[in-house]
């Protein structure tokens, strides 16, 4: 049996909170990964990005490995991680697209032409591949590929509802979807302090496999997938969840968080959280 190895498609776009105050539009963009794992003749492709544009160059990267790509793994129904789906299966027909059975529902509602006019087209006019294809639920708690098993770990209300995160355990490595961010801020906007806890313990989940490699949903390209962002996430929501509690205004909570993280990118992401929780 081939051995397994691995590469990461970091892909930016502009952040989807963008009415926040000025002083850090050097850090408005956010940053998606998509991740290959493949042998010496098959692939595994978990999570696509955004736009056209954007889910052509991963085609392309893809098709620049030279492997048969046999699935397609979303770990959630977000439509920045699923909206490639189409693009994907255009270019590599023998691809399976799948995810948890709640997550292919939660895609689909992300794609309904509805969904689609309320958010995701003001967001990126235009740009977004149409109509969109989800994916298939997934029978079972894992797939295989040539003898290598892929687990499927289901990570319950991280930054939205029924997550997941892909385990490989003949790499140790961990592909988490948003359960882990990466040097970004994190997305809270469907979150409440209680779900904010549910996700602490859901990267509590992915840390107890222990694993070697680390790879956000989203991250800042040049930061390595240390399973440190485990801890690093969790501690970002606690630090939250805690300074929501002493403050009482949207920009006193925004103020707060920035001074622990100046350097994340993507602070709309956080005024977007900020907003939510003090709604
Ligand atoms: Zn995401």
């Amino acid at each position: 049996m081939a051995a397994l190895q691995f590469d990461v498609l970091c892909g930016r776009r502009p952040g989807l909170t963008r009415d926040l105050p000025p002083g850090k539009e050097d850090l408005q963009w956010v940053v998606n990964t998509a991740t290959l794992i493949y042998d010496d003749t098959d692939a595994v492709l978990v999570d696509t990005f955004t736009s056209v544009d954007q889910n052509q160059e991963l085609v392309d990267w893809v098709r620049g490995h030279g492997r048969n790509l046999k699935f397609i793994y979303i770990t959630h129904g977000h439509g920045d991680h699923f909206f490639g789906v189409k693009q994907l299966k255009e270019a590599f027909p023998g691809a399976r697209a799948i995810a948890t059975p709640a997550a292919a529902r939660q895609a689909a509602h992300e794609g309904s032409p509805e969904y689609l006019a309320s958010f995701w087209d003001k967001a990126f006019p235009g740009r977004i591949p149409k109509p969109p294809v989800a994916p298939e639920p997934l029978d079972g708690d894992h797939f295989e590929m040539n003898g290598h098993t892929f687990e499927v770990i289901e990570t319950g209300y991280t930054d939205t509802h029924d997550t997941s995160a892909l385990w490989v355990p003949d790499l140790r490595l961990v592909v988490t979807g948003d359960v882990a961010y990466n040097g970004i801020h994190q997305y809270m906007a469907e979150t409440t302090t209680e779900s904010r806890r549910e996700w602490m313990r859901a990267t509590d989940k992915l840390a107890a496999l222990d694993p070697a490699v680390v790879i956000a949903g989203h991250k800042i390209p040049d930061n390595p997938d240390d399973p440190k962002i485990l801890a690093e996430t969790k501690q970002y929501l606690a630090d939250f969840n805690r300074l929501d509690a002493a403050t009482d205004t949207v920009a006193e909570l925004y103020e707060a968080m920035l001074q622990l993280y100046p350097d994340r990118a993507n602070p709309g992401s956080l005024w977007g959280g900020a907003k939510k929780a003090k709604s």
